[in-house]
């Protein structure tokens, strides 16, 4: 663990839903009380999640580094340290880190029953490249 990072890199997210290498640390997980889990996720260069959806929604709050967040038929946010994104339920999106650097966030994310995201197709190199271009 780097000196400089405030939790542990955890485990790495599967490249069924992820590109590149992205890791997950649990902080708060859904039980009786909190019907949301909390988590530090850590994208190295490159890596980003798939397209996916919340049912009720998701919080990122980034804590290192830099990177982009897009909602469907929008333009790419670029995303850095100190950031709070509140993404809407059922908004079609993606979240990673820029080509050059890793990012971090703590990703809150309410779940609707006992679903939290539901997975889509990969983000597609030639979308994260025009991203990367403006
Ligand atoms: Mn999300």
């Amino acid at each position: 663990m780097e000196t400089n990072e405030i939790f542990p890199k955890g485990q790495q997210l599967p490249k069924e839903w992820f590109s590149g290498n992205a890791f997950l640390t649990l902080l708060v997980a859904k039980d009786k009380n909190n019907e949301f889990s909390a988590g530090c996720v850590t994208f190295e260069p490159n890596a980003r999640t798939a397209w996916h959806t919340h049912p009720k929604g998701q919080v990122l709050i980034v804590i290192e580094g830099n990177g982009y967040y897009q909602e469907k038929a929008e333009l790419a946010q670029a995303i850095k340290k100190g950031d709070v994104v509140n993404i809407p339920e059922n908004t079609e999106h993606w979240h990673g880190a820029s080509a050059a650097n890793k990012m971090v966030h703590i990703a809150i994310t309410n779940y609707k029953d006992d679903v939290q995201v539901t997975w889509l197709q990969h983000v597609t190199e030639e979308e994260f490249n025009s991203v990367e271009k403006k």
